[in-house]
């Protein structure tokens, strides 16, 4: 191991280029939450006031959410995470549409995150329902005409991801949303990457149901929203009290539910700016890395995608393996998506775009957030093209 490799694996410091995966609470979030672990702890369904004092705090919270969604207040449902907004919308949906007007068929994209395919999944196979995969482009992207050829009387329900976490493909949402509307079937957007950087609108998308998850935009992990639109059918899929209308039972995590509400308003009043810094340092590393490492593609669209987001695959090298001797160097980054650290398995969203087994497996996802720099960039196109290539001296 040569010196200058020695001396990178004693770097105390860590450059962190995985905020898709998740970010760090925002100090101000902390500071929103901390009055309600201790002072104000009452449940609010209690009538006495200490009860009344967090029920005040959580529809304080709901109304903040319902106006960033554009939406009415009892049209948000909290929950404990992303991946619980994608069950509940995907199977509440499905399972109230059969039991009101008998239907069977689940349409969803091939690029969706494993809480709305293995929520499909399991529908699938429990309930018997069918579920279509609507074709995607070489970008990841879904086209509204696909859409709109394969609906059918007895859909249950459509979902699509608004921005991908694995690529940061973003959909044409109110475009597929309006075909949804103009045949009268419930339409679920995934966007719980997009709520970060992108404009979320349940009226203007013509979407029925929005997922979104605190810690993707520095609010805490453990707690995420749901949009619903009024006149949706839906069935809790979590049963006990009356809590959130009836549709998702379990006493509030109040200071969660507040960290929500505050990320989700500072991450939508300083979209513009956080855009505005990150999207430049992204097309810089996209386009150095392309130029510098030979056999290397973007992976999603090059423009319509998230600002912060970098997606890579390299030929013929074991994407894992260049992880590790990332995070030997001092870079945190993924190979996609977080949930599949240890896969051997190309990812069903790259291989969704056409792309062979051998590029599949060589991905790279760079996904930069509040604290990266210029420099960080720097340091990590000094060091990746020589990684790559060590790599495929090694094959
Ligand atoms: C992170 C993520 C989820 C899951 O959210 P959790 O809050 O971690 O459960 C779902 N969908 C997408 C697109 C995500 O990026």
């Amino acid at each position: 191991m040569s010196r200058q490799s020695v001396r990178d694996m004693n770097r105390s410091h860590k450059i962190y280029l995985d905020y898709a995966a998740t970010t760090p609470v925002d100090p101000r979030v902390i500071d929103a939450m901390l009055p309600y672990f201790g002072q104000v702890f009452g449940n609010p369904s209690s009538v006495h006031r200490l009860g009344q004092q967090s029920e005040a705090a959580l529809e304080t919270a709901r109304e903040t959410v319902a106006q960033l969604l554009n939406c009415q207040p009892n049209e948000i449902v909290f929950t404990s995470c992303g991946t619980e907004s994608d069950n509940l919308a995907l199977r509440g949906v499905a399972l109230a549409a059969r039991r009101d007007r008998g239907a069977q068929h689940i349409l969803i994209s091939p690029v969706e995150h494993h809480a709305v395919s293995n929520t499909a999944a399991q529908l699938a196979e429990l309930h018997g329902f069918e579920v279509e995969l609507l074709p995607v482009d070489a970008n990841g992207m879904v086209h509204p005409d696909e859409v709109a050829g394969r609906l059918r009387p007895n859909t249950a329900v459509v979902s699509v991801i608004y921005a991908n976490n694995e690529i940061g493909t973003i959909n044409p949402l109110a475009e597929i949303g309006e075909i949804c509307a103009e045949h009268g079937v419930p339409f679920h957007t995934d966007a719980v990457q997009a709520a970060a950087y992108l404009e979320v609108d349940g009226e203007k998308q013509h979407v029925n149901l929005m997922s979104i998850g605190a810690h993707k935009f520095y609010g805490p992990k453990g707690v995420g929203a749901l949009f619903i639109r009024q006149g949706t059918a839906i069935l809790p899929i979590q049963t006990g009290g009356g809590q959130e209308f009836g549709l998702r039972a379990g006493t509030h995590n109040i200071p969660y539910i507040v960290g929500l509400a505050e990320a989700f308003r500072l991450a939508q009043q300083e979209r513009v700016t956080r855009i505005e810094r990150l999207q430049p340092l992204r097309d810089h590393l996209i386009g150095q890395v392309l130029e510098e490492i030979p056999h290397s593609r973007l992976t999603g669209h090059p423009t319509l995608r998230l600002p912060n987001h970098a997606s890579f695959v390299f030929a013929g090298i074991d994407g894992n393996a260049l992880l590790m001797m990332l995070d030997v160097e001092g870079f945190a980054c993924s190979s996609g998506s977080a949930c599949k650290t240890g896969d051997p398995e190309p990812s069903e969203v790259l291989t969704a775009l056409g792309l062979s087994r051998a590029w599949a497996l060589g991905s790279l996802r760079i996904t930069l957030g509040e604290g990266t720099t210029a420099d960080h960039v720097e340091e990590l196109l000094r060091v990746l093209p020589r990684l790559v290539a060590n790599l495929r001296k090694i094959h």
